[in-house]
């Protein structure tokens, strides 16, 4: 059995929606199958946006909205050849709620979560009734209706993985006998009966949420990139796919990938070793990224360079600091407490100081709030370098593999760049430096270049 899950990016006009049902048409001769479908491009955010306008009481903008998100969908059925009716029924239901909001003039997580999730709904009806119209027994399903069991965080709710699997497999199984099933991502239900979403990009979640309940062979994502590659090519003009990855291994890559994901989704099938692998629908002759949890050494101990641009470094002093136990725990508490996320953490031995890196925008809150609330006997001073981008080296041989650091650092002192901040878990998957942001791309290509990551290999 095989979970396939169609994104976003790849869910625009009618032709892409044909294409898909003829592909599910035939791979379902080979296998049984389950489809994971997300909602039409640019949908999700359109459907946030009408809530926000609901919530501001503005009835025309809402209505001209929503006007044209049903001619979207209605013109793919039209398209089709469909009736649609589910995707209309769908629409009125959601007018409805919008109107309600607008009236209130007050949105909660609750209905924002209800409105959210009803992308994926017409999506899927859609390719339900496009596949039956092909003579495939197929059933559309919510994340509810399939036995997706969360928590009641709306809008990043969490997947309660006993319950979920014990649901989908009772749900699932028997319908999976003669019928395709068409679940819609993102959406799952709370123990109090409540709709509510995985966060964005959820639908992966989903799909792997599917494939470790029923034990699928593999979990698909189609998407419109092959793949994770060694590099950005924008920056490393012989950048490559990454053919296989480990669990760890991924969820290192995930930030600096082209195919938007949020590693999240990767616990579930860590959790029941389902592999998951990553195709681009648009070249169906790349094999894609497979992740799983074999540990592929490459020739190479570093698979892969990632670059994050436009953070900044703030560095806290203090003789004070020294032997003082909770003085680290005082600092991230302040900026936890004050929604602040912090990329990276580097102290020395010594524990005269502390450097964190946050995004730029980020920084300049958090050392406003730290002189205010954090300088006095204990912490002494609080220094902003701005300016800056963190370099990640990642690959899982680098664990216990000797010599790794001097190469890197080697490779970018050659080349003349400053390193100004390092941090490297003991989990030994990554290595992640800070330059200047002038110096960012020029630190990736040396590391891609020493680690000969753009040369063929059996092993990548
Ligand atoms: N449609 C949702 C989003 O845009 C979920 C997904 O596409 O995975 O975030
Ligand atoms: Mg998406």
């Amino acid at each position: 059995m095989l979970i396939m899950k169609f994104g976003g990016s790849i869910l625009e006009g009618a032709g892409d929606l044909q294409s898909i049902a003829d592909y599910l048409k035939g791979a379902l001769e080979e296998e049984r199958i389950v489809a994971v479908i997300s909602a039409l491009k640019g949908v999700t955010d359109h459907l946030l946006k009408i809530g926000e306008l609901a919530a501001l009481g503005d009835e025309l903008a809402v209505m001209k909205e929503l006007q044209s998100l049903s001619e979207k969908h209605l013109s793919i059925c039209e398209d089709l050849g469909l009736t649609c009716q589910a995707v209309r029924k769908e629409l009125e239901k959601l007018e409805k709620i919008v109107i309600g909001i607008t009236y209130i003039g007050e949105i909660t997580p609750r209905l924002r979560d209800l409105i959210a999730s009803m992308g994926e709904n017409l999506s899927g009806s859609i390719l339900s009734e496009l596949l039956r119209k092909k003579g495939v027994k197929s059933r559309f399903l919510t994340g509810g209706e399939a036995g997706i069991v969360t928590d009641d965080s709306h809008g990043e709710a969490n997947p309660l993985l006993k319950a979920t699997r014990v649901y989908v497999r009772s749900r699932l199984l028997p319908l999976l006998e003669d019928t395709l099933p068409v679940v819609a991502g993102f959406s799952g239900l709370s123990q109090e009966g409540r709709v509510t979403t995985l966060g964005r990009g959820g639908s992966d979640l989903t799909a792997v949420l599917l494939g470790s309940s029923l034990g699928s062979r593999e979990v698909w994502l189609w998407t419109n990139v092959d793949g994770l590659l060694t590099a950005d090519p924008r920056i490393v003009k012989d950048a490559r796919l990454i053919k296989q990855v480990s669990y760890r291994e991924a969820i290192e890559l995930a930030y600096f990938g082209a195919k938007r994901m949020h590693p999240r989704f990767l616990e579930p099938a860590m959790v029941t070793s389902t592999p998951v692998r990553i195709r681009n629908f648009r070249n169906m002759s790349s094999p894609g990224t497979l992740i799983s949890s074999r540990e592929v050494r490459s020739r190479e101990v570093v698979k892969a360079v990632g670059l994050r641009r436009g953070v900044s470094i703030i560095t806290v002093r203090g003789v004070g600091m020294i032997g003082r136990p909770g003085t680290a725990g005082r600092l991230f508490s302040l900026l936890g407490d004050n929604g602040l996320n912090v990329l990276m953490i580097s102290q020395s031995i010594s524990e005269s100081d502390i450097s964190i890196v946050l995004e730029a925008e980020e920084a300049e809150r958090a050392r406003g709030i730290m002189e205010a609330r954090l300088l006095g006997p204990i912490f002494k001073e609080v220094l902003l370098d701005r300016g800056c981008s963190v370099v990640a080296a990642i690959g899982s041989g680098m664990r216990g593999t000797p010599g790794v650091a001097s190469r890197i650092f080697g490779a970018v002192s050659a080349r003349e760049i400053n390193v100004k901040m390092i941090a490297q878990g003991s989990s030994e998957v990554n290595i992640s430096f800070v330059v200047d942001e002038t110096d960012g791309e020029e630190a990736v290509r040396a590391l891609h270049d020493e680690f000969e990551l753009g040369k063929e290999g059996e092993d990548l």
